[in-house]
């Protein structure tokens, strides 16, 4: 990993490779004796950390390394569920990070004003178009994204953009470029990550 200099440094319980705290995943114990991810690193507790990455999630559960960290005082633990849990951790920051854009106004939402801003603008830094809009839209809008070499992505479907948003329905949002924007697109690099490599 580079820039790894600035901040402190925790080693993974699985590769034993060290790298800055803010690049790794933090598990801690819950009072019942589950563990948890804690993806955004605020809970209190002693932590164990990994790399984010699958593989090196599954590699601490099978050398029983979250035993061992936590010196015996967590219950048993499943890849799956970490899993499941760093997941849903990822979904739930870039959520609130899509709600921060909308609150900030560096967001276009709607097909038609996407469209014009695509064919006028080149401020835009993503394109979230819904699962299940129309073929031809959907098409065009990536089409026109992807020669403004704008990133595209597809995990939401109408109603839940729409809910996002507190709106029926949304079948495409933009997130203009800006700090939310590149918060957003390292989520969306996390996400994609964990995706492929189930
Ligand atoms: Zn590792």
């Amino acid at each position: 990993m580079a820039d790894v200099t600035k901040g402190p440094q925790r080693t993974c319980i699985a590769c034993r490779q060290a790298a800055d705290k803010k690049q790794l995943v933090r598990y801690v114990v819950a009072p019942d004796g589950t563990v948890l991810v804690d993806y955004l690193q605020r809970l209190p507790g002693r932590g164990a950390y990994t790399c984010l990455a699958i593989e090196c999630l599954v590699a601490a559960v099978k050398k029983n390394s979250f035993q061992r960290s936590f010196k015996g005082g967590c219950l048993a633990v499943e890849a799956t569920q970490l899993t499941e849990q760093l997941r849903q951790a990822v979904d739930k920051k870039m959520i609130s990070l899509i709600g921060m854009a909308r609150k900030s106004r560096q967001f276009i939402a709607g097909s038609n004003a996407v469209i014009e801003a695509l064919k006028k603008d080149s401020s835009l830094a993503l394109i979230i178009v819904a699962t299940d809009i129309s073929v031809s839209i959907g098409k065009k809008i990536e089409a026109l994204a992807l020669r403004n070499h704008i990133d595209t992505t597809r995990c939401y479907d109408k109603q839940t953009m729409g809910q996002l948003l507190g709106k029926e329905e949304r079948s495409v949002i933009a997130i203009q470029a800006g700090f939310l924007a590149d918060s957003l697109l390292k989520e969306l690099h996390i996400h994609r990550k964990l995706v492929r490599e189930n």
